[in-house]
């Protein structure tokens, strides 16, 4: 046993099962890993130290004994006794949660209400946590995707559909990656010293998923992404923004379904389908500097609507102290950062190249030249965000 208490995050998806285990005094797991290809042939769990990764084959591709798998690991290591508190990710909040939430019967009961907004992602949301209720009497936190953005007033967050869609059927945008929005937010504000009551950010998440949001005094009042997370940006393997009259007219013109649409906008396009090469920013990078014509002109679309989101979300806003790069992509791309930046000047931002070329690898700091606003880079970290909220709610800490 351990002597200070630990949480376990849970991310649960339809055939796999993420987890990380924290002390919370530490902003690294001390244990993460995952188990992969559930409900199918050849499931296995990895399990990743500060010795090491080791993998095992899983007894059943399930859920339950993926769980199980974990706790075998947490009795091996002597650390059953330590457990204090599971968290767990959410993608669809819808309007009910505006924050993360102890998980009761009749939260499950109304997270499993909101399922159709998000078919793919709370259905085996909901499993991970029956399962690890089942086993585990401690609190029980889920944090969710949307909750971050519930803060976005009505203009911002309808769209210009008969109300009774709205009303009906609840569509209208959400938002989504919360946790690493509020996280990067408070994490700017302390390292460029901002007024926690008097500060207005955008904050570029770009990574696989891609979407960036205005934030003001710490809540989110505009966001790209929107009633799934689709829209906005420019992502790996989705199209982002589209024009809805471009898949009536592909529907009429060659028969497709709407199964087709989805697979289209979620998994065949983004810098995927525009660079017919990959999802990979990384690759396309070197394949720019090759000379693949797809490959530039991937990142050239990806950069032209980022910059034009950065733009409008900023007219959001009342006062603009900083544009915050993070994600995959915002930390490590010194080359997308500086084609961004250069796009915006017009909101009085100039690149400082050196300052831009060390922020790599986890490295954070300023990458623009003069006062305010800046141009910075932030590391994420959604499941210390999570285990952060489970923690405080579940009595371990006290609200940072
Ligand atoms: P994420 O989903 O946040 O893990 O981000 C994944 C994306 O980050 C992929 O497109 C990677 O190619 C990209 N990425 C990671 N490292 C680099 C790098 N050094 N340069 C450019 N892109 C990177």
């Amino acid at each position: 046993m351990t002597e200070s208490p630990m949480v376990l995050v849970i991310n649960s998806g339809s055939s796999s099962l993420k987890f990380a285990v924290y002390a919370m005094e530490r902003r690294h797991p001390l244990l993460s890993g995952l188990a992969d290809r559930l409900g199918l042939e050849g499931a296995t769990v990895s399990f990743k130290d500060e010795s090491g990764k080791t993998v095992r084959d899983l007894k059943e591709p399930t859920h339950a004994y993926a769980l199980d798998a974990v706790l075998e690991e947490f009795a091996a290591r002597d650390w059953s006794g330590s457990l204090a508190a599971v968290g767990h990710r959410v993608v669809h909040g819808g309007e009910r949660f505006s924050s993360s939430v102890l998980v009761t019967p009749d939260v499950l009961v109304e997270l499993e209400a909101i399922s159709p907004l998000a078919p793919l992602h709370n259905p085996p949301a909901v499993l991970g946590m029956r399962v690890a209720l089942a086993r585990l009497a401690v609190p029980h936190v889920a944090v969710l995707d949307t909750a971050f953005h519930q803060s976005i007033p009505p203009s911002a967050y309808l769209y210009a559909v008969p109300m009774a869609l709205y009303r009906d059927y609840g569509v209208r945008r959400y938002g989504f990656h919360g946790a690493s929005h509020r996280f990067v937010a408070g994490e700017a504000v302390e390292m460029l010293g901002l007024d926690r009551a008097g500060h207005g950010l955008v904050i570029a998440h770009l990574g696989n998923g891609a979407s960036a949001t205005a934030v003001l005094n710490g809540r989110s009042v505009d966001t790209t992404m929107g009633m799934t997370p689709l829209e906005g940006l420019v992502m790996g393997t989705r199209s982002g923004d589209i024009d809805p009259g471009a898949l009536i007219y592909l529907a009429r013109r060659t028969g497709w379904k709407w199964d087709d649409m989805d697979t289209l906008l979620n998994r065949r396009s983004g810098l995927l389908g525009l660079s017919e090469l990959s999802n990979d920013c990384r690759e396309l990078e070197a394949a720019a500097s090759s000379g693949h014509a797809g490959a530039q002109a991937a990142l050239e679309v990806f950069v032209h609507r980022l910059a034009r989101h950065i733009g409008g979300l900023a007219m959001s806003l009342p006062r603009l102290d900083a544009v915050v790069f993070t994600g995959g992509i915002g930390e490590n791309s010194a080359r997308i950062r500086s084609m961004a930046v250069r796009r915006l000047k017009p909101l009085g931002l100039s690149l400082d190249e050196q300052a831009n070329l060390r922020m790599v690898g986890g490295a954070a700091g300023i990458i623009s030249e003069g006062n305010r606003p800046v141009a910075a880079v932030v590391s994420t970290n959604e499941e210390w965000m999570i285990a952060r909220d489970t923690a405080e709610l579940a009595g371990l800490t006290r609200s940072q």
